[in-house]
């Protein structure tokens, strides 16, 4: 019994083993091995967090009293009057998921793990982004409203009605944020009509708000149709259309683990490489 018990242990060892070794292998060559660790490593992610948060809260006070300023595109007619909001998106612009990108390297999943983020949104424990608390409570301070317009998923379980919902909302105030509540988060699925394409939401805000900054790490966060059917030239275009906007009433998040700009494009991969022969 002995015997076969040490030859089981033994067996569960070497398997173990291999199995962190095919993880180190896995992991190595994960395409967002690097990506990932820019994200939570580098002094230079943080930087450009703060920066960008810094600039946006520089905007707020002029935003706020000169109402013909409207972030909103489609927002063109009897918004002067309107209470002031700011509309932020929160996967990678307020909350930061890279702990999920981080698990998937090391284990060598590529892919979305529905199962995986669930638990992690249910959990309430991602962390913030630099500078967005504090840009959060001084857009507050200044009697701005704050809508968070997120593509996490209301969608009922066996004991609530939007478990991801309540979840992100205790998520925010544990990271600090001061004023958060039902009302002003409005997620994927919780009326018919919002989809993870946003417009449809921006359009209802603009009814209650004048709205006076987006702030986003996809740039389906500040223009419809731009996350498929799209080239990388188009979507170029169509930043450079609206330069004025950026670093003003746009403020976008640096993402390199995810997003539409990935999605966007066709395999292979490297055919959108601009090498040295180009
Ligand atoms: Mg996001």
């Amino acid at each position: 019994m002995k015997k076969l018990s040490a030859v089981v242990l033994a067996t569960t060892v070497f398997s173990l083993s291999s199995l962190a070794k095919t993880n180190v292998e896995a992991a190595v060559h994960h395409p967002n091995l690097n990506s990932t660790l820019w994200y939570q490593t580098s002094a230079e992610f943080r930087a450009n967090s703060l920066q960008s948060y810094k600039m946006a809260t520089l905007q707020l006070p002029a935003l706020l009293t000169d109402t013909s300023q409207t972030a909103l595109l489609t927002q063109t007619s009897n918004y002067q009057q309107l209470p002031a909001a700011v509309i932020v998106d929160i996967d990678e612009t307020i909350l930061d998921n890279s702990a999920t990108a981080a698990s998937d390297v090391k284990r060598g999943f590529v892919g979305f793990d529905a199962v995986q983020w669930n638990d992690w949104v249910l959990a309430g424990k991602a962390p913030a982004v630099p500078g967005a608390v504090a840009f959060l409570n001084k857009a507050s301070e200044l009697g701005i409203k704050v809508l968070f317009i997120s593509n996490r998923e209301c969608k009922a379980s066996a004991s609530a009605a939007c478990p991801q919902k309540d979840a992100t909302i205790h998520n925010l105030k544990a990271v600090g944020v001061k004023d958060v509540s039902s009302e002003l988060v409005w997620l994927k699925g919780e009326q018919p009509d919002w989809t993870s394409e946003k417009e449809s939401r921006r359009l209802k805000a603009q009814q209650q708000y004048r709205v006076i900054m987006l702030a986003g790490d996809d740039f389906g966060d500040f223009l419809p149709n731009v996350k498929k059917d799209i080239t990388p030239a188009q979507r170029f275009s169509l930043v450079d259309k609206y330069q004025d906007y950026w670093g003003s009433r746009w403020i976008m998040l640096a993402n390199p683990t995810y997003g539409s700009w990935e999605t966007i494009l066709q395999a292979p991969k490297t055919q959108y490489l601009r090498d040295v022969k180009q």
